[in-house]
């Protein structure tokens, strides 16, 4: 039977690349033949209710252990990789006993992966990495996390010593593309509780995201030959400039940190006619987040007050909301993984996330679902590795949370 780092190995051969364009369930065959792979994986490991849909989300059961009312829980990762790089032929490699030097990933093209660049290397000194060959991404996000999740079962399996509950996994499509929890079937997962293993760097504990919005404002212009434009024209693309500037300057991604929020200009397109800009919004804090929303509308009317009614109009909706309000009520998952952590030697780290998570979508959905570290860090890119003791760890914090959720503590 294969370890943590075999499956891991093998799981990346694997593409999985996911692709927001298709606008197809799984949005590439690729995490298909995955999922079909992991199906056959977790039915000869002996996992039970192995079921994979039409849509590529994997659920499989370990069943319970013990005759004691225990929770039933989930643990949650994404079979896709980014579509920012390839995650087709990756050809990984172990940088065994990592003696803090830089890592040469590829020769001929000159990539090397280096502390000077990377300072979080040296972290992890003395431990193993693996890494690319500076072509494609890892795909430890997330099949490290699939890895870890599938090992802990393993052995859970063969440590019956260790009482625990009936235990859920998910391995879902598409969350690079932000779809990951749209068909995620919360009821018939049927869990009180779950954890998305999709975090970065060891000990991170995540129940904190942004809510977000995007917007779109068009403004309507008046095109006239410059010629003979005196009192005629209207540039609908200088009453947008004027709407841009009329949003504090400094509430920007690249002024904003931690819980600071803002509004994000990510697309402008325009001639004199018509102008379209689209804003994405976001906010830790709930009412600020709606003040955001009001002040966009207000700057619309502004515009409409001077210019004439019509001239700007806005769409808008809401994205995804912040988890804590749904953790909140139910603190006690977070300090159990808090407690599990701690347990096996790893020291939390809990941090806002400056963007939004499957769990979050989840949460919402009505299976409350923080995020903990899979042990990956530079994610999206060929600079991408994660230390084996990483997933080592992260695979004892599994074991640990299932074990601890039985107990009476
Ligand atoms: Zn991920």
């Amino acid at each position: 039977m294969m370890n943590l780092t075999e499956r891991f190995l093998k799981y990346v051969s694997f593409d999985t690349q996911s692709d927001e364009l298709t606008r197809l369930t799984p949005s590439t065959p690729g995490q298909m033949v995955f999922a079909k792979y992991l199906k056959e994986e977790l039915e000869s490991l002996g996992l039970q209710e192995v079921e994979l849909d039409e849509n590529g989300y994997l659920f499989a059961t370990l069943p319970a252990n013990t005759d004691k009312e225990v929770p039933t829980i989930g643990f949650i990762s994404h079979m896709d990789t980014s579509p920012d790089m390839s995650g087709k032929n990756v050809s990984p490699r172990i940088v065994q006993n990592y003696d803090g030097s830089d890592i040469v990933l590829c020769a001929e093209e000159n990539i090397v992966l280096s502390p000077a660049q990377f300072p979080e290397l040296l972290n992890h000194k003395g431990e193993d990495l693996i890494v690319t060959d500076g072509k494609t991404l890892l795909g430890a996000d997330d099949k490290a996390g699939i890895a870890e999740i599938v090992s802990a079962m393993v052995y859970l399996m063969e440590h019956p010593e260790i009482k625990h509950g009936k235990i859920r996994v998910g391995f879902n499509p598409d969350e690079e593309i932000g779809e990951g929890a749209h068909k995620f079937d919360v009821e018939k997962f049927g869990c009180e509780w779950g954890y998305t293993m999709d975090g970065g760097e060891l000990g991170e504990l995540e129940f904190e995201n942004f809510n977000a919005a995007g917007a779109k404002v068009i403004f309507k212009g008046r095109n006239v030959h410059p010629g003979y434009a005196k009192n005629k024209m209207i540039n609908s693309m200088r009453i947008a400039s004027q709407f841009i500037n009329m949003l504090p300057r400094h509430e920007t991604p690249e002024h904003t940190e931690k819980y600071e929020g803002f509004y994000h200009l990510n697309g402008m397109q325009g001639d004199v006619e018509q102008t379209t800009l689209n804003y994405i919004i976001r906010d830790h804090d709930r009412d600020k987040f709606e003040n955001r929303k009001k002040e966009i509308q207000h700057l619309v009317n502004k515009i409409n007050a001077e210019f004439g009614e019509g001239t700007a109009t806005l769409e808008m909706r809401d994205q995804y909301y912040n988890m804590r309000e749904k953790i909140e009520p139910v603190m006690h998952i977070i300090d159990v993984a808090f407690a599990a952590m701690e347990a096996v030697g790893v020291k939390p780290n809990v941090k806002p996330i400056r963007g939004g998570t499957d769990g979050a979508q989840l949460s919402f959905k009505g299976l409350p679902c923080p995020n903990i570290f899979a042990g990956g860090i530079n994610f999206h890119g060929r600079y991408e590795f994660v230390p084996i003791q990483n997933m080592e760890k992260a695979m004892k914090v599994i074991v640990k949370i299932a074990e601890m959720v039985a107990s009476d503590k």
